[in-house]
């Protein structure tokens, strides 16, 4: 529910109205690189200044100017619930009066790893780590512990969080602000990494017959999310499935984005292709910092303490973020996936009614309930793909949007997320935003991108 009057009147709420984020974001420039402690953040993608939130409840959040807006950013994934959601907010307080960090074990961290064993078959381990980043890099060590080799492939426009060798060619921030890698990778870490084109078996099959015994594992989105989303084509996950099992390497399946979200299974749940190491963080976080990987005994249990792969974390299984992460994840019905899946669809289906009657040449675009729009003339399979997109369409819709009080990612290389408590003034309020946000897309230039 709206709770600002300025919610209704749409068009008051602009760059005009930022006076107190724009203040903020000088502040923090002169403390925080950028003034954001995430790049995206920043709005480099989409140009104006970033809102500073005060706080959100439900499917809104209130920046700190009083502009209240549909949140379809959802902290990039994790708040399926809404925001504040009753059942969380208890379970976080009742944790943090018991202690707020012990650097010992607590029952909740195997509820947590319990849960999601019993969700995902084909972990039967999990450790638990602070973000997706580290669970991808930790996956990636213990792939090359367990095959001692040190060559991986991953895909380009796919992102595995800011671990050196998968900073290549990646999706998300990096692919908003036009990077190829990042300085300070080592060229023995980028030559390691294999950058494939994603949705390309071909290419995989010849990167391992062109390095036959040196490739320790494949690492995917199980549906790319960082490009936008970017749905693998039916066969692509089954077909690197049997090229990893006959080449001797491993399939790290990263679900930081689609776990538990997409389905209670993630999105193993909708296609049933097993991965060997599974990488989850975001959904089963409930928002506080923790993240995990998983996946076959025989290869978990080559962790130290039990095995020599070394992997370690002074905050790991925080009991204050695994309350959080239970708690989304026990609230986390069948209702709450028909209702996220739902959300999509009518999403998508307003994006694509508004950008059909504006005339503008668009592609809305669905990986589970994780939504994109791309302004294409024909279907986003891969990174070329969706860099070759009409993107400077991207900053025009994006401002529209957000004067009209819908908060939509700031970077056309990015999911849209919804939530289960987007409700039908939420929805109202997107239909009344997105006329306008359709026009100023199909009279943008690519000159145009806002300062
Ligand atoms: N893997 C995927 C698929 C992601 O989408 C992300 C972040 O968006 C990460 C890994 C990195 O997670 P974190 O930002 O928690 O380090």
């Amino acid at each position: 529910m709206s709770s600002s009057p300025r919610a209704t009147s749409a068009s008051s709420i602009g760059d005009a109205s930022a006076v107190v984020s724009a203040r903020l974001f000088d502040r923090a420039s002169s403390v925080i690189p950028g003034g954001v402690n995430s790049p995206v953040r920043a709005f480099k993608g989409v140009g104006g200044t970033p809102r500073f939130i005060a706080s959100a409840a439900g499917c809104t959040m209130t920046d700190v100017d009083g502009n209240n807006y549909v949140d379809l950013v959802c902290s990039w994934g994790p708040m399926i619930l809404g925001h504040a959601h009753p059942a969380v907010v208890e379970a976080v307080r009742e944790a943090a009066t018991g202690g707020l960090s012990f650097g010992a074990p607590t029952e909740g961290e195997i509820e947590l790893a319990e849960h999601i064993v019993e969700r995902v078959e084909p972990v039967e381990r999990v450790r638990l780590v602070n973000s997706g980043t580290e669970a991808t890099m930790s996956a990636v060590r213990l792939a090359r512990g367990c095959t001692g080799r040190t060559k991986i492939i991953k895909f380009a426009g796919c992102y595995h969080g800011h671990v050196d060798a998968l900073l290549a060619d990646a999706g998300s921030g990096v692919a908003t602000l036009g990077l190829p890698t990042s300085p300070g990778v080592t060229g023995a870490q980028a030559a390691d990494t294999i950058v494939l084109p994603y949705n390309d078996l071909a290419a995989v099959a010849a990167a391992f017959d062109a390095h036959p015994g040196e490739i320790a594992c494949v690492i995917t989105e199980a549906a790319a999310g960082n490009m936008g989303a970017v749905a693998p084509l039916p066969g692509f996950n089954a077909g690197l499935r049997e090229l990893t099992a006959n080449n001797g390497a491993l399939l790290i399946m990263d679900e930081v984005m689609t776990g538990f979200r997409v389905s209670r299974s993630g999105w193993y749940g909708l296609e049933g292709v097993a991965g060997d190491l599974y990488t989850f963080g975001k959904v089963m976080s409930g928002g506080l910092p923790a993240a995990a990987f998983g996946g076959r005994a025989e290869f978990m249990n080559q962790l130290a303490p039990l095995g020599p792969v070394y992997q370690a974390g002074t905050l790991s299984g925080n009991p204050v973020a695994v309350a959080a992460g239970l708690a989304s994840l026990r609230a986390a019905d069948d209702a709450v996936y028909a209702a996220l899946d739902s959300n999509a669809r009518r999403l998508g289906g307003l994006l694509g009614e508004a950008l059909t009657a504006a005339g503008v040449e668009h592609q809305v675009q669905f990986a589970g309930n994780m939504v994109s729009v791309f302004f294409a003339d024909r279907p986003v399979t891969d990174y070329a793909t969706a860099k070759a997109s009409q993107t400077w369409r991207f900053p025009a819709f994006f401002h529209a949007l957000l004067d009209g009080g819908v908060y939509a990612p700031p970077s056309a290389f990015e999911a849209w997320f919804v939530s289960a408590a987007l409700d039908e003034n939420a929805f109202d309020r997107i239909a009344a935003a997105l006329p306008a946000a359709a026009r100023a897309a199909a009279a943008a230039t690519p000159e145009g991108i806002r300062a």
